[in-house]
């Protein structure tokens, strides 16, 4: 606000005011003294003396509103400054707000064709949902306070923002290289990754950053953050913690993965998927104890896709809960016709996150009639590992329910040997990789043998995976797994031929 307009009217006020006394102390003089007709006697100079009484009241009064006036700017000013800071700040890191953010971002992408390159990182924090479920919203709330005290004493002020929730965003101009990039993203990430205490809590703040920049990658200010974005997606899925850079192959697989996503949702619509099934059998291959449900995509031009590629892409969309659902009322719907096999589904940890899992399995179930204790859904360690209350709580319900919770592909990620003791785990499946590195040594059969004691020390069954020889079945064995599985006894089957397997396999194993 120009304050100098008051300033300048109080001067002018002054003033006034002088040359008004001057003028009435001239006519005073002149009306008194040389008796210019103006009056006789006493009269004649009261006439100039009340002017200058009047002036007098006049330019007072007039001074002290003008600087009342004045004090009224100074504080509209500062209300306005405050409400424009509010508009356009997060409150509770102080940082930009999305919206104020994308319209820096504007700018400096618009500089960028003048010579001025500018780099975009998006900040996410790892696993800060079950920080706040752990440690409660207020520690969540002082982690984002901490990340924005860093950014702004790292990155500075008006350079970065909060997008949202626990996303963040800052913007870096001048030379910009897949090296400057990385390496001042990693420097950020290790300015959060220090040891700090929060709440009394010594904390390390884990992120995932990806960067994309302009002029190179883009000169359009939305394009440029989903081309960072992709780029997240990407730091996170090598694992969390690191700094990736878009590029252009990323663009190219993520058509792909929409083409696929496209694709995987009319072949539900037209029930393109199937469910095979692939026996468990136990350790000495005589009885099949359970089938493990495979879902397959027969595509009519592309051939049959592996569910490992699709299921990612369904993962990264609301499809999963779509497929999920197919697939666990397909399974329903073919066990009608099987005794009391038990089969496994895989259940994948965006399901789980998905809202209300277990009620929705409850409604499947009723709606097909079949008993959940002849049920058991395979889960990933790192559902574990985000440790989400309400995730437990489901696979608790589901539990409760009678059906089983198996951990599946055991030996690949962090191998947490507590969660086996601290959640409701049945049966441990050890990875084919894993059994099938007992070909090769010594290390790896002693490994596997370890899980397999943990296992049943815990009364927990094991599973070995990808038994593809009678040597596999040998050393499985030999370790102490429990059951069995793999193309040693039979590929994953259509649901029509489960019925002439299930009745050889358990004629084999009552001639035994
Ligand atoms: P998974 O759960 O670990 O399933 C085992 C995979 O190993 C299956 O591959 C199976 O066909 C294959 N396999 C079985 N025995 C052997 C063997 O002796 N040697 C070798 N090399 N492989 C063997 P598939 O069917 O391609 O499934 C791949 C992954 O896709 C599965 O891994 C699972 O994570 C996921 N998946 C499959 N069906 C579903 C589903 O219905 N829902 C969800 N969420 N995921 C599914
Ligand atoms: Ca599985
Ligand atoms: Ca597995």
């Amino acid at each position: 606000m120009d304050l100098t307009v008051y300033d300048r009217r109080a001067w002018r006020i002054r003033l006034t005011l002088a040359v008004g006394l001057v003028f009435s102390g001239i006519v005073w003089y002149l009306a008194d003294f040389h008796n210019l007709g103006l009056g006789e006697g006493r009269v004649s100079w009261l006439v100039p003396a009340a002017m200058l009484v009047a002036m007098l009241v006049i330019g007072v009064y007039a001074n002290g509103l003008i600087h009342e006036l004045r004090h009224h700017a100074v504080e509209l000013g500062e209300q306005h400054a405050l409400l424009r800071r509010l508009a356009q700040h997060d409150p509770m890191t102080g940082l930009l707000n999305r919206a104020s953010f994308i319209a820096a971002l504007e700018e400096r992408v618009k500089q960028s064709e003048e010579g001025m390159p500018v780099a975009l990182f998006l900040l996410d924090l790892d696993r800060f949902k079950v920080m706040n479920d752990v440690f409660g919203h207020a520690f969540g709330d002082a982690v984002l306070e901490r990340v924005g005290e860093v950014l702004r004493r790292d990155i500075g002020d008006g350079l970065c923002g909060r997008l949202g929730g626990d996303e963040f965003a800052f913007m870096l101009s001048g030379p910009v290289s897949r090296s400057t990039c990385e390496a001042a993203g990693r420097r950020v990430l290790q300015a959060l990754a220090a040891p700090t205490s929060i709440l009394g809590r010594t904390t390390q703040i884990e992120g995932s950053i990806g960067v994309a920049w302009s002029p190179q990658h883009t000169m359009d200010r939305m394009d440029i953050v989903a081309c960072a974005d992709l780029a997240l997606y990407l730091a996170k899925e090598e694992g969390r913690g690191r700094v990736a850079c878009f590029d252009g192959e990323l663009l190219k697989e993520e058509r792909y993965r929409r083409s696929i996503e496209r694709e995987l949702r009319g072949a539900l619509l037209m029930n393109e998927l199937e469910m095979y099934y692939q026996p468990i059998h136990s350790a000495d291959g005589a009885r099949v104890t359970a089938l493990e449900a495979l879902v397959r995509w027969r595509h009519p031009v592309r051939g049959v896709i592996s569910p490992a590629e699709f299921i990612a892409v369904a993962e990264r969309s609301s499809l999963i809960e779509k497929l999920g659902t197919w697939v666990f009322t397909r399974v329903c719907e073919d066990m009608a016709d099987w005794d009391d096999i038990k089969v496994s589904i895989n259940v994948s940890p965006a399901q789980l996150k998905g809202r209300d899992f277990a009620n929705h399995v409850r409604d499947i179930l009723a709606s097909t009639g079949r008993d959940p204790r002849r049920i058991a859904i395979e889960i990933t360690e790192n559902i574990l590992m985000d440790n989400s209350a309400e995730q437990i709580a489901d696979l608790n319900a589901l539990r409760a329910l009678g059906m089983s919770v198996w951990l599946d592909d055991f030996g690949t990620g962090h191998s947490g040997l507590s969660y086996l003791r601290e959640f409701p785990i049945d049966v441990i499946k050890i990875d084919k990789g894993l059994v099938q590195d007992m070909r090769d040594s010594a290390d790896n059969r002693v490994f596997v043998s370890t899980i397999a004691q943990l296992g049943s020390g815990l009364d927990r069954r094991v599973v070995a995976e990808g038994i593809e020889t009678q040597d596999d079945l040998v050393l499985a064995r030999a370790a102490g797994c429990s059951h069995v599985q793999g193309y040693y006894f039979s590929r994953p089957l259509e649901a029509r031929n489960v019925p002439a397997y299930l009745a050889t396999a358990n004629k084999c194993s009552a001639a035994a």
